[in-house]
């Protein structure tokens, strides 16, 4: 893996210093590989208040989720980015390598774009599939509500935390799960495509309201999902 720490850094910036009566070429190469700026993950704001989402999601699991347990996954990858030199520029290059990451930078990784991912995935009021939407998912799995049972099915089988998806796999919707905090873009993942809706099946996620009952909070979820953000990522 192509990393650039601290000490590169500084051989590549003084390197850089000696270069500059030797051409021009040399000195643009050093300079670009030193330029490019480090991925930073960040937190997407809140697209609604913590009590939003009653009483299907409750006040306080919504706060200690959002800020504790994603501030968290975003302050440890960054921190792992920094630690390890860690020199991909984008998500995409992050989690097509995922193998090649340490477990700490590919599971905060995971954990920090999935719940973005997933507080854009929700809204307060019940809404149904439309339009688009509904087409493609009675196209892929029978009806809107076949869709609905096999993605529940996904999300109560997950054993132990993980995530459902649906996904965008080249043009064909496919459901499935991730252990912990992988997505459908690690490179490790037997999921693979571009996510239009994802469930958190950790027990953080919902334990406080439903404790063991992982069916119930599944069955809830159906009415705060955002489905104008689904038809969006469909595109
Ligand atoms: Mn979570």
């Amino acid at each position: 893996m192509k990393t650039i720490n601290r000490r590169t850094f500084v051989k590549d910036t003084l390197q850089a210093t000696a270069v500059v009566a030797l051409g021009s070429g040399v000195l643009d190469a050093v300079t670009a590989k030193a330029a490019t700026p480090a991925l930073s993950f960040s937190q997407d704001a809140l697209p609604y208040a913590y009590n939003a989402l009653e009483p299907y999601i409750d006040t306080m699991t919504m706060e200690i989720h959002y800020s504790k347990h994603h501030v968290a996954y975003i302050k440890n990858v960054n921190d792992e980015i920094s630690a390890k030199g860690i020199a991909y520029s984008n998500i995409t290059d992050f989690f097509s390598n995922a193998s090649k990451l340490s477990d700490k930078a590919r599971n905060n990784g995971g954990g920090a774009f999935n719940h973005n991912f997933f507080w854009g995935s929700m809204k307060p009021g019940a809404s149904v599939p439309s339009g688009k939407v509904a087409e493609a998912l009675t196209q892929a799995f029978g009806s809107v509500d076949k869709f609905k049972e096999q993605f529940a099915a996904a999300a109560t089988s997950r054993f132990g935390s993980g995530w459902a998806w649906l996904v965008n796999d080249k043009g064909t919707l496919k459901i499935g799960s991730t252990p912990n905090q992988d997505n459908p873009f690690m490179d490790l993942s037997p999921l693979q495509g571009n996510p239009l809706l994802a469930l958190d099946v950790w027990e953080h996620a919902y334990y406080l309201k439903y404790q063991n009952k992982r069916a119930d909070y599944i069955t809830n979820w159906w009415s705060v999902v955002n489905w104008d953000a689904v038809a969006n990522r469909l595109g």
